[in-house]
């Protein structure tokens, strides 16, 4: 069996200690097989389980990736729900402990949109947000995504399940070209192909069946 430690990834020192102070002692299975992809700047269509550990996958994609001294919108991760966005970033924030001064917004729904475009004018590195409010904030001017270089899309088939079609096209509209686009999902029905093909710049695709 090959050796699947977050070591053999170009990671840096900081992110590797903090992934064994968290026990994350072994990659998952689909975090084996995308990483090498993502931290290569691939675009990545990762369908596994729930469980199979594809927060950190595009965690530690954005992370490596990010430069905190640029104090900008670099990353977003658009996720179905409030709920599922505020989990996403807290694993966020507990893969970037080591890293100072790193700032997590999150954008949802269910709270009044004019605090938030305030809070927006102060700036974050990754917003992780849902599809209509992510919509709302773009519509309005409130947030810009022109330095974006890293799109995440979670669990994207219960979004388009959820009708959330037209507020991915209007991010992806909003979005600079030149991206790392990363998708993923539980299963890959016909209409998140269709999705892929539009947005993503010749993805590489992974299916784990197996949680771990
Ligand atoms: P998914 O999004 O695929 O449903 P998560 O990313 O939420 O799964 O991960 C499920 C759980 O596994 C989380 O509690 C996470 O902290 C943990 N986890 C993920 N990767 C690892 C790892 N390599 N080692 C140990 N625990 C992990
Ligand atoms: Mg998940």
């Amino acid at each position: 069996m090959s050796d699947t430690s977050f070591a053999t990834l170009p990671l840096s020192k900081s992110l590797l200690t903090n992934l064994e102070s968290l026990n994350y002692q072994k990659m998952t299975e689909i975090q084996a097989q995308s990483l090498p992809l993502i931290l290569n700047g691939e675009d990545v269509i990762a369908q596994g389980k729930t469980g199979s550990g594809k927060t950190a996958a595009f965690t530690l994609g954005i992370l490596h990736r990010l430069n905190v001294k640029q104090f900008r919108i670099q990353s977003l991760v658009v996720c179905p729900t409030r709920e599922l966005a505020d989990q996403v970033a807290a694993d966020i924030r507990k893969l970037a402990r080591s890293i100072h001064n790193i700032k997590v917004m999150t954008l949802c729904g269910g709270t009044p949109l004019s605090p938030q475009a305030a809070s927006l004018e102060h700036g974050a590195h990754i917003i992780v947000g849902t599809p209509g409010r992510l919509q709302d904030h773009l519509n309005r001017g409130s947030l810009k995504l022109e330095h974006l270089s890293v799109l995440v899309l979670d669990e994207a088939d219960r979004m388009l399940e959820m009708g959330f079609q037209d507020a991915i096209d209007s991010i992806i509209e909003h979005s600079p070209k030149q991206r790392q686009t990363l998708l993923f999902s539980a299963t890959y029905p016909e209409q998140i192909e269709k999705v892929a093909k539009r947005i993503m710049n010749a993805p590489k695709q992974i299916t784990v069946k197996a949680t771990h």
